[in-house]
């Protein structure tokens, strides 16, 4: 047993509260007309979260409420709020998400029509209410509420609206739920889908823009590592280059510089002697001069030298009348001296001995001696020796001074011819010296042009070779603002042909300009941004697939669901129809009894071809079957006609039964599907108001069998009804207009009941 108790507080004429307990399996509720029975089957709809206030007899929330009653003595105030609670034996989990072994359920309607819901006391949502009772087969339908009047309501059903009645019997609504939400999750996969692939659309011609951007900074990127390269290789060797001529030009121009300094000292030197040359003139005046010393010199020499000869020949004619003069004396030698005249000079000599000096004594003795000779020789000398003699010694002295007059102008020729010599020499030397002078002038101009010219081109190079460095630094410095500065860490370069430097300059200046036309170096934000715009397309991508396996599992869910509800259903209907032919069997004693499953047919207007979504009832299926009809047929979803046959009668169909005989089929229905899929609790409110005795005893057995799997609660008038149940409550409304609610014995109730 899982009902427990319904608690109705305020509710329509249930003014005070009241409290039903459900204690056996089948619970009777007995009154007089208008006391306030129906009131208890609606308390179980309204607090199961009946949304129809129609169906509860009302038209606003508010008529749930109790609204005061009775005369003025008796008058009762009205309530503010109507609450109804229900309350379950969860010890079987019944409902299985529970925890707790009693469940209560509370509604609460207030006097502005709002609603509160109420889970063991917490306040939930309607939502949670119908979920909660969908999965404990309790329905929103309320398949096993049967109100008043409404036992036959399944057969007066269009065939769709039984066909829900009837899922909702099988307690296929929880998978309709199910197949429901999958749809709205569907549909709101597939927006999400859309949203997303728009999104992708908008973004996709971005990342083709910035793609080719980012292909564009990636290209630079190359280039600007090439050019990296090439400028490393031209700037090795550009330096190296530089270095090298710097060097070999000084140390070249060195050379030519000394020697044309020297070329310099030279010509002046050349030039200094061509200008003394200019003074040779005066050489030559003085060379004539000469001559003309010389020839005086010469004939003042020939002079001396004649006057000499003469001097010689009387010499020598003197020498040879003496030479015969002593020839002729020789004869006179041997003349007589006297002794005395020897004594006398030998007395002359022997006073010389003071005389101490050896050469004067010597002349002394000399002169003495010839003295004495000359004394006595006179009177033999002739005349004529002495003469000669005397002429010789005038010759002599004659002659030794023309000798040295001689001796002196031959020495004075001697000297001017020297001088003379000297003087040519020097001439003749002079003009040699003149002319190597000439010929080295022109020598050292030329050479000095040579040299100049040399010095030129070094000049000229040294000037290519600063322009150069200049470039070189220029370079540098543009290299690092184009490429950066790694291109100006370059390491040391190889000597190599010029030629090849020339090359890699033009690939540089190429790449430069390919470079620039690629956008500069650079670009990180591109990248950043490409990147971004990427990662965002990927995410959405993987979005997009993860709905699509979404949709996918949602897809395959509502295909199962659909099938599981398709086999639920037609299996279910089998076992209802055993059930049904059998209880129809039992009420009528015969006959045929079951539910065919039909698909409905959609009525579509010739005129506009609109779909009506018209549900036909089966009549106008088989009118358009027949072709009676104009309008056209279409497959709709499938319904459920109820066919049946009572026994010893010809006539067929619902519409042929009488009253008695509808509401015996229609409680034959509804007790064969509450026997396949038994809900917890049914209530039927009166029911069995239209059966006669007979058939009130087979509807009580129906109940007792009924009520092994459900709990039943018999809103009644009938007495055979009353006697089934094992707890009957009585229900009186006083002059105050408020139903009362007693527990009573079964002969107080058939009292009551009457
Ligand atoms: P019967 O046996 O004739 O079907 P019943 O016992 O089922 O009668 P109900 O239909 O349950 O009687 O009760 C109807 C009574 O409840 C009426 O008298 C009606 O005035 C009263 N009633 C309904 N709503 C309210 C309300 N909001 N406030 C006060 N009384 C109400």
């Amino acid at each position: 047993m899982h009902l427990k108790s319904l608690e109705l507080s305020g509710f329509k004429s249930f003014a005070k509260k009241a409290d039903l307990r459900f204690t056996s399996a089948i619970t009777g509720i007995v009154g007089p007309n208008g006391s306030g029975k129906s009131n208890c089957a609606e308390a179980f709809r309204f607090v199961l979260g009946e949304q129809s206030i129609k169906s509860l007899r009302g038209k606003r929330g508010e008529d749930m409420i109790w609204n005061g009653g009775g005369d003025s003595s008796s008058a009762t105030g009205r309530s503010n709020r109507a609450s109804v609670k229900v309350t379950f034996d969860n010890s079987q989990k019944l409902f299985p998400t529970i925890d707790f072994d009693e469940v209560s359920l509370e509604r609460v309607v207030h006097r502005d029509n709002s609603n509160e819901y109420l889970l063991n006391g917490s306040q939930v949502r309607l939502r949670d209410i119908v979920e909660l009772l969908a999965g404990a087969h309790i329905g929103a339908t309320g398949h096993h509420i049967i109100s008043q009047g409404e036992a036959d309501r399944i057969l007066s059903a269009s065939i769709r609206e039984r066909r829900e009645m009837i899922e909702d019997a099988l307690g296929l609504k929880v998978y309709q739920w199910k197949k429901l939400e999958s749809l709205r999750k569907l549909e709101r996969t597939d927006e999400n889908m859309k949203q997303v692939e728009s999104l992708r659309r908008e973004i996709a011609p971005h990342i083709r823009f910035l793609k080719k951007q980012v292909e564009k900074v990636e290209k630079a990127e190359e280039l600007r590592k090439e050019l990296i390269v090439l400028y490393k290789e031209y700037f090795a060797s550009e330096e190296l280059y530089i270095n090298t001529e710097k060097q070999k030009t000084s140390e070249g121009i060195a050379g030519p510089k000394k020697e044309l300094a020297e070329l310099d000292l030279r010509l002046e030197q050349a030039k200094k002697i061509l200008t003394d040359s200019k003074n040779k003139d005066t050489k030559s005046d003085k060379l004539i001069s000469l001559e003309e010393k010389l020839k005086i010199c010469r004939s003042e020499k020939d002079t001396i030298t004649r006057e000499l000869g003469r001097l010689e020949g009387e010499l020598r004619a003197n020498k040879r009348s003496i030479e015969k003069e002593q020839a002729r004396i020789k004869d006179e030698e041997l003349r007589m001296v006297r002794l005395k005249d020897v004594e006398e000079v030998v007395q002359v000599i022997e006073g010389m001995d003071a005389i101490t000096d050896v050469k004067k004594l010597w002349s002394e003795i000399i002169g003495a001696l010839r003295g004495f000779i000359a004394k006595h020789r006179s009177s033999v000398d002739s005349a004529l020796i002495s003469e000669a003699e005397k002429d010789i010694a005038s010759l002599s002295g004659e002659r030794g001074r023309y000798e040295a007059k001689l001796k002196d102008a031959t020495e004075k020729e001697a000297k001017f011819v020297r001088e003379y010599e000297e003087l040519k020499s020097t001439i003749e030397k002079e003009k040699d010296t003149n002319r190597e002078a000439e010929k080295d002038v022109f020598k050292i101009i030329a050479r000095q042009n040579e040299v100049r010219h040399i010095l030129e081109t070094l000049t000229a190079a040294i000037n290519v070779l600063a322009r150069e460095e200049e470039n070189f630094k220029h370079e540098l410095g543009e290299a690092g603002v184009i490429v950066g500065r790694e291109a100006t860490e370059y390491s040391h370069g190889a000597i190599e042909s010029r030629s090849m430097q020339e090359e890699r300059r033009k690939k540089i200046e190429k790449n430069k300009i390919r470079l620039e036309d690629a956008g500069g170096s650079g670009g990180s934000e591109v990248m950043k941004e490409y990147r971004e715009t990427e990662e965002r397309d990927a995410f959405l991508g993987k979005e997009l697939e993860d709905l699509e396996k979404a949709k996918q599992e949602l897809v395959k869910m509502i295909a199962d669901l659909d099938a599981r509800i398709d086999y639920e259903f037609k299996s279910g209907i089998l076992k209802i129809n055993t059930e049904f032919q059998k209880f129809f069997t039992l009420m009528f004693g015969g006959g045929k009894a079951e539910l065919t499953v039909v698909r409905e047919a959609r009525r579509k207007r010739k005129s506009d071809g609109e779909d009506l979504s018209d549900v036909l009832s089966s009549e106008d299926l088989r009118d358009a079957e027949s072709g009676s009809s104009d309008a056209e047929t279409e497959d709709g979803p499938e319904g459920i006609e109820v066919n049946v046959s009572l026994p010893r009668k010809k006539v067929k169909g619902l519409m042929m039964l009488s009253g008695g005989e509808r509401a015996l089929t229609s409680i034959a229905l509804l007790f064969a599907v509450s026997q396949v899929n038994p809900p917890p609790f049914i209530i039927l409110d009166e029911t069995d108001a239209a059966l006669d005795e007979a058939n009130s005893k087979k509807y009580g057995d129906m109940i007792e069998n009924l009520s092994k799997h459900s709990q039943l609660i018999l809103i009644t008038h009938n007495r055979e009804t009353m006697a089934r149940a094992g707890v009957l409550y009585g229900v009186t409304m006083g002059s105050d207009g408020a139903s009362k609610l007693l527990s009573i014995a079964f002969e107080e109730a058939v009292a009551v009941a009457k």
